[in-house]
């Protein structure tokens, strides 16, 4: 790791979503040179989503062609990628530093692209069935479920989604929401609700696991009434919404309430030369479109900062 003035790089993005990535082909394509490093695969959460059908000019492509696409297309174009999670960013010497478990990268910028996990809905026993009958991934683990009853948990485009995955091979999908009123695009629920094998559970939560040693069934409650039952389920699929995971930068970067790192459309943070995008920075609309706008203003932004320091 240089420190006297030469970087080992222009920009390290942290994260190698769809915001990191497309951060990364706008640097290089400016002459930068860029490290991008993920903790565990690339591509992101947009890797779960089977079919990918609003982004502009690409009227169909399934979640994983589209990461495929965009990696081969980042480092075909010279960018680095190191499988590495980033644990801390500092500044030394007028550059900064990105420490990961095992090595120190030193840079002019960086770009915080670390983008989001499923939230839990904080049961007692969810961690410990994960794999055995609780998953946050329809598309990774439907498949362990063929020909049994499932239930989805959530009212957003990933629960909506999620079930009518299920629904193509599982005998029957519960689909739970806490509301009557869903997030999810209304085209979508109502195709759902029209598949013979699906049935819809509103105003309720699930509030217990049953296990033995795998999920059995499950306990919903309805909010209003406060009537409980149980449904016998092999496999629960929690879909209901993430959190951000940005607390490893949190002194050099603004957190909001929630914990997303606080910055504008203009994707800069409060540290000069440091610059958030995607799924991580407060926004109002979390979308494909709007993580790899994110990764071109961001990665522009950047440039033109490092410009000005030379
Ligand atoms: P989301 O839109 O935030 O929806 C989360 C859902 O979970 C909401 O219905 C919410 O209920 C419910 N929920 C939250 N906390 C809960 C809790 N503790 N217990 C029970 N229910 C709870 O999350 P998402 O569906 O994962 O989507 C995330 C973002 O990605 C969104 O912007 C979404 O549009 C986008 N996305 C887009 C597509 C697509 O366009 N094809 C596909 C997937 C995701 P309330 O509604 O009552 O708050």
């Amino acid at each position: 790791m240089e420190r006297n003035g030469n970087p080992d790089y222009d920009i390290v993005i942290v994260g190698g979503g769809t915001a990191g990535m497309t951060a990364a082909i706008y640097a290089v394509r400016s002459g930068k040179t860029a490290l991008m490093l993920e903790g565990a695969v690339y591509g992101g959460q947009i890797i779960n989503t089977p079919d990918i059908e609003n982004y502009p000019g690409l009227a169909f492509v399934s979640g994983f062609e589209f990461a495929n696409s965009l990696y081969n297309q980042a480092t075909g174009l010279g960018v680095e990628m190191k499988f590495e999670r980033a644990a801390a960013v500092e500044e030394a010497d007028g550059l900064k530093i990105v420490r990961t478990e095992r090595n120190a990268y030193s840079c002019r910028a960086v770009i915080l692209a670390t983008g989001a996990k499923n939230r839990p809905l904080g049961l007692e026993n969810e961690q410990a069935l994960i794999g055995r009958g609780v998953s946050y991934c329809a598309t990774c683990d439907g498949m362990f479920y063929r020909d049994k009853v499932v239930a989805v948990n959530g009212g957003g485009n990933t629960a909506i989604e999620d079930a009518a995955f299920l629904a193509g091979y599982c005998e029957k999908v519960y689909l739970i929401h806490r509301r009557r009123a869903f997030r999810a695009h209304e085209k979508e629920v109502e195709r759902l609700k029209a598949r013979e094998n699906v049935e819809f559970i509103l105003d309720s939560a699930v509030t217990a696991l049953y296990s033995d040693p795998a999920l059995q069934a499950i306990e919903v409650t309805n909010v209003r009434t406060g009537e409980k039952k149980k449904l016998e389920v092999a496999g629960l699929f929690i879909a209901i919404g993430q959190m951000p995971d940005n607390t490893a930068f949190a002194g050099l970067v603004e957190l909001d309430g929630q914990g997303y790192s606080a910055a504008g459309e203009d994707c800069r943070t409060r540290t000069p030369g440091i610059f958030t995008a995607g799924d991580c920075r407060t926004k109002a609309v979390r979308q494909l479109t709007t993580a790899a706008s994110d990764g071109a203003v961001a990665a522009l932004a950047a440039c033109e900062y490092i410009d000005r320091l030379e």
